[in-house]
Parts: structure tokens; sequence; C-alpha cells
């Protein structure tokens, strides 16, 4: 039977078996997996122990479906059949739920680099020992830093049959996706939703509603994916970010969004299968 809660986070080991315990391991960026075939896997601590790895920063999550989850930052490949990925790269032959422990497991250990000197005093921070909350603390002054994560906003615009697509400036030639943007500080999601399409595609929407959402270690972000009606305006593109943006119906759109684990390739298939 299928946990209830399928990853419980926590700083210290939850369960017995260390020597199954996940090892995430990146060198910047990248993650250390295993080649086995077609397949990437995530080393055990059992695997990697006998390399003897010089792993820094190295911290428990949690455990996922009754195994230990660490991240920590290695600088080199040991012996053997190891390679290192991008998550990019990794998230097109996983499942999601491996998909959200990578990611997990990056942000984390950017939280413990980004955070090793207080940004107060100055003097060395160390995580918390106390308490379940994950925390770095100042050794000086107590100053605290919890992880930080910057919210976007990612929209489906639908007007009748047809949904709304633009291309931005970065995207490869004849490529279309949904809106997005990040939301500012103190403004709530749903007026990032408004405010986004506005600035981008001149176009006022309605019946916003929440969809999903999906943590984006690209550096740092949470995708909250929402669903929207045309209320009215015409579509006039900020030429800024976005250079073009039109109305497409579901005969249209296959071929023209790049398909990947994200947010934003559900909520098009949503569209596509409404
Ligand atoms: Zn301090």
């Amino acid at each position: 039977m299928e946990r209830y809660i399928k990853f419980e986070p926590s700083k210290q080991p939850l369960y017995d078996e260390y020597n199954k315990d996940h090892m995430y391991l990146f060198n910047e960026d990248r993650l250390m997996v295993e080649v086995k075939g077609e397949e990437y896997t995530i080393p055990n601590r059992e695997d990697l122990e006998r390399f003897k790895p010089h792993i820094n920063y190295l911290q428990c999550l949690g455990a996922y479906n009754g195994i230990n989850c660490y991240c920590g930052e290695i600088e080199e490949l040991v012996a053997g059949n190891y390679k290192f990925i991008d998550l990019r790269t990794y998230s097109k032959n996983i499942s999601h739920d491996d998909f959200l422990i990578s990611a997990k497991a990056l942000l984390l250990l950017d939280y413990v680099r980004a955070n090793q000197r207080c940004g107060i005093c100055g003097s060395k921070m160390i995580m918390k020992v106390s308490g379940n909350d994950r925390a770095m603390i100042c050794t000086s002054c107590d100053h605290m830093v919890w992880p930080k994560t910057a919210p976007a906003i990612i929209v489906a615009i639908t007007k009748e049959d047809k949904l709304l697509l633009a291309h931005n400036k970065m995207f490869p030639e004849g490529m279309y996706s949904i809106l997005a943007g990040f939301v500012e500080m103190g403004e709530t999601f749903e007026d990032c939703v408004k405010r986004e399409v506005f600035e981008e595609t001149g176009i006022k929407v309605h019946n916003i509603k929440y969809f999903g959402s999906q943590p984006w270690p690209f550096p740092n972000s949470m995708m909250i994916g929402f669903t929207a009606e045309y209320l009215e305006g015409e579509i006039k593109v900020d030429n800024d970010e976005i250079v073009d943006a039109k109305w497409f119906s579901k005969e249209e759109i296959p071929g023209k969004y790049r398909k990947s684990i994200s947010i934003s390739t559900e909520l098009i298939e949503w569209f596509l299968n409404k």
C-alpha cells in the first residue's frame, strides 16, 4: 500500500538501515548518479563508503518511503560507474517523486552553502540543533536564517476553446509556452497573475483558479499554477520578454511546446484533454 506521507522531512535520520541511505551528492549543481544501463540511480551509503568520498555540507533531508535521504557536496566522482548530471537532464528519465527529492536535495544544499556566514555580523553560521525546524543560526549573535524560496505564478488562460500561448525571446524559433512570472514581495498570487498577464500581453483575466504547485530548483523557486479565463482586451505583447502571443486551438498546439516534467507541460496538457 502506498504511504500517505511519502516524504517525511527531518534533520535526523528516521530509519535504522543506514547502509540503504540515499546519497544525493552534487558537484556545484550537478547530481552524482550511478549509471546502470539506460537507468540512473542514486547511490546508497553502503555503495559509497568503500570509496571513502570527501563530502562537504552533509545534511539529512528526511526519509522517502522509509529510506533516509542525505544531500551534500562532493568534489570528485568516485571510481566506478558514476557520472555527474544536471537535474534537467536527470528529470527526463525519472518519476515525478524522484525529481522532487533531487530538487529538495539541491535546494537544501544551496541553502546551507549560501548561509555559511551571518548576514548581520559576518560570523560563522551552523545548522540549529534544537527543535524540528531547519534554520542556520549565527554562532555569535544568534541571527537565524530559514530556507527561502522565490514564488512564481504560472497560468493557463483560456478564451472559449482556445489557449493563450506566448513566445519568449529566449525560446527557440516556433516554440511557445503559457505565461509565468515572479511574485513581488507583499503581492498575492492572484494579483500577480493579473499583473503579469496584463504587463506581458495587455489582456485582463478573471475566474483565477488554483491548479497545483511545483518546487523548481533552477535555482530556487516554487511554481504556483493557475487557470484563468479571458475577460477583456486585445493582445499587445511587451516586446521585452514576450515577442509574440496568440490564441491557439487544441489542434494547433502539438509540436509548439516543449514537453517536460514541469507544471507548464501539465497545464498545457490539462487544456488539451479538457
Ligand atoms: Zn551574527
